[in-house]
């Protein structure tokens, strides 16, 4: 076990700044006092940074960490955090590890004793998921699914199943082919795309899949969010399962035999027999 105060000023610190996703004055006061105090950024896109840094006169020296150099300009990034520099990594948008880069500068950087530390900001699934009407209880973010529409399929088959919410990521390119493919496996669920979040453009689009597989793809323009509603039907039955459950033992620390227990059960709520017996199995 180890334990890391990120302020003690006794291990050296990375970073993590999250950036605006579209509207660029979302980005907090501490986001940018940090990067101005940087010594330097690494950028997953230095070209997009600058631009950024540019609007609020920040001129911090910029190093790009992509996802094809990760490993080795994370390797330069530890060395110079540890030599004393100050250094901060940045993605496009959002937070850098979510489906973006830094995922793996944040594990070399713990394995070689430097403490890690996000500075907040926006992520496209949260504003989307909050705003999106769909239950915020259990999420689960699957991010981009595969480019090839029958490893696509596989995934979504094996979520089909899921109570949670369901979060991915989408391009505009995908978006026809992925509602298709939704609207195959999860048959008619509530489905929410949250597009172009935060610019002028943002808008919702909430319906059933069978009502959006029917709309005009060609107005699907930007960068969108597409947002699953959980499967109910486990749900409902998860939670009959474990009330059954919990009469049929309250029923045997009475002093019922399980097979009593079944039947009172059975009788008294109406249930199926083969159900109740299932159940009842378990304990
Ligand atoms: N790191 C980012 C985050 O924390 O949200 C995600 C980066 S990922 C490469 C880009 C994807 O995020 C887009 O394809 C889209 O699915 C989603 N996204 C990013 N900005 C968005 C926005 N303004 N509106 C809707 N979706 C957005």
């Amino acid at each position: 076990m180890k334990r890391n105060k990120s302020f003690d000023n006794k291990s050296p610190l990375l970073y993590l700044v999250a950036t605006p996703i579209g509207n660029l004055k979302e980005i907090t006061e501490r986001a940018l006092e940090t990067l101005k105090e940087m010594d330097l950024i690494a950028a997953e896109d230095t070209r997009n940074t600058y631009k950024l840094l540019s609007c609020y006169g920040i001129k911090s020296e910029l190093f790009s960490l992509r996802e094809h150099n990760e490993v080795e300009a994370s390797n330069h990034l530890i060395n110079l955090i540890k030599s004393g520099k100050k250094v901060a990594y940045v993605s496009d948008a959002g937070y850098p590890g979510i489906s973006d880069p830094g995922n793996i500068l944040v594990k070399m950087a713990i394995k070689e004793g430097i403490n890690v530390s996000t500075i907040s900001g926006s992520s496209a699934f949260i504003n989307a998921l909050v705003a999106s009407g769909l239950s915020t209880d259990h999420f689960y973010f699957y991010g981009f699914l595969p480019k090839k529409g029958n490893e696509a399929k596989n995934e979504l088959t094996k979520l089909v199943d899921k109570p949670e919410t369901l979060i991915f990521y989408e391009s505009p390119h995908h978006i026809e082919e992925t509602i298709k493919l939704m609207h195959e496996v999860f048959k008619n669920r509530e489905v929410v795309i949250a597009r172009e979040l935060t610019k002028i453009n943002e808008e919702y689009i909430r319906g059933s899949l069978d009502e959006i597989v029917n709309i005009d793809f060609e107005s699907l323009k930007g960068e969108m969010v597409i947002i699953v509603k959980g499967n109910e039907e486990l749900k409902d039955k998860a939670v009959d399962e474990g009330m059954i459950e919990k009469k049929l033992k309250s029923f045997m620390d009475k002093g019922a035999s399980k097979k009593t227990a079944i039947e009172i059960l059975k009788e008294e709520y109406n249930l199926p027999k083969n159900l109740v017996y299932k159940i009842a199995q378990k304990l």
